[in-house]
């Protein structure tokens, strides 16, 4: 098998009719340009007006989760996930280089410093042998029941791990070891809305869990998010402080330092919409990835496929070039027939940024990094 040209006329086979492939494109039935056409005639387009609650209401029940305040965007999410965690300046936050820019720049906004941890080539989410060997060796607790970096003294309060491509992290693992040091985890689950491990749904597992509805994602606001609460009480502080923490309306009477968070009455309209079709676009993008799947089996390309015990939304499909130099080749290949396949990210300690950062062992993340491609993955959807 000829492996570029033969993926190349794979993916048209799968996105039939379309010249340029894009890598993520989102759908739009009649039913969201009239869900979102109703908010525009309403007047209410902003922060006040019935939509914004329906759609927390909705994603909570569809989460199974205990609440859900809906922001801005994802990032918006993680900062507040930060801030409620109680990270503060010269603290440390863990998390895995092998990430979107978003949860790095977060705790940077607070003044803390990431402590990048090695990836599971299972799951390409923080690696739980690793972690647990990072707290053996670098940290100890105090008589206050902190975990502090052995040398510096500088608090760990939480960890960030992301739920890559939609396929689920060994949460429950990573969760065990960081009960017994005292740190908050923090679910990235932007990416796996829908994906469910052990029968529950990602985002759920964690202190806080956090969304996405940026235009790529498996559902989309336009722009949008939301932060998945384990208490009632956490939910309420957190829709507090996205919303200006407001205490008296008619005297503008603030009691912290707020943000001004809330996602949108006419971005939540679109997304009560889109909700209704999450498992619809679920389906299809099991099935696509199936036939990628099979395609590359007995190939030197690796399909990644969902871990033991998880159901994945499969938001991107993945695979793994044999090196470097083939991941270049194909990419190269396929964007100049305008089949927009990527590479991953660049890893987070290659970021001029966090460049400085605590050094940690990255063989697996830098290995995944130079071989990784991201296919087409649009979910395909009949039009009525
Ligand atoms: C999309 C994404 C985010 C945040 O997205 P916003 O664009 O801020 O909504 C955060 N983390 C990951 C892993 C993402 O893929």
């Amino acid at each position: 098998m000829n492996v570029l040209k033969d993926s190349e006329s794979f993916i048209r086979e799968i996105y039939r009719g379309k010249k340029d492939i894009s890598l993520h494109e989102p759908y739009f039935s009649k039913e969201d340009i009239s869900s979102v056409t109703s908010s525009i005639k309403s007047s209410y387009v902003s922060t006040y007006g019935k939509n914004v609650s329906k759609f927390e209401i909705k994603l909570q029940k569809y989460t199974n989760a205990t609440d859900v305040v809906s922001t801005v965007n994802g990032t918006s999410a993680l900062h507040l996930s930060l801030i409620m965690s109680g990270v503060k300046k010269n603290d440390f936050v863990i998390s895995q280089a092998f990430n979107f820019v978003a949860a790095a720049n977060c705790i940077s906004y607070l003044l803390a410093d990431p402590i990048f941890i090695d990836i599971s080539p299972k799951t390409l989410s923080i690696c739980p042998e690793k972690l647990k060997e990072f707290f053996d060796e670098h940290t100890v607790m105090n008589k206050f029941g902190t975990c502090l970096e052995k040398k510096s003294k500088r608090p760990i309060k939480a960890l960030i791990v992301m739920h890559t491509y939609g396929h689920p992290a060994l949460i429950d693992k990573i969760i065990n070891i960081c009960r017994k040091k005292n740190v908050k985890v923090i679910e990235d689950a932007a990416e796996s809305l829908g994906t469910t491990y052990k029968n529950k749904h990602t985002g759920t597992f964690g202190n806080f869990g956090t969304l996405s509805f940026n235009g790529n994602k498996i559902i989309t606001t336009g722009g949008g998010g939301a932060l998945i609460c384990k208490s009632k009480k956490a939910g309420t502080l957190s829709r507090h402080l996205s919303t200006t923490a407001k205490k008296n309306p008619l005297e503008f009477f603030h009691d912290a330092i707020g943000y001004n968070y809330r996602l949108p009455n006419l971005n939540a309209s679109l997304g009560i919409s889109q909700l209704k079709k999450i498992d619809k676009y679920i389906s299809s993008k099991r099935k696509i990835a199936n036939l990628y799947k099979d395609f590359y089996d007995g190939s030197d390309y690796l399909f990644f496929k969902e871990p033991p015990e998880a159901r994945s939304n499969y938001w991107l499909n993945a695979i793994l070039a044999p090196n470097i130099k083939e991941r270049k080749r194909m990419i190269n290949y396929l964007n100049k027939r305008k089949i927009y396949v990527r590479p991953a990210w660049s890893l987070m300690n290659a970021l001029p940024m966090f460049k400085n950062c605590f050094p940690t062992d990255l063989t697996v993340s830098q290995n995944i990094w130079e071989r990784l491609i991201n296919l087409p993955s649009s979910p395909i959807i009949k039009k009525k």
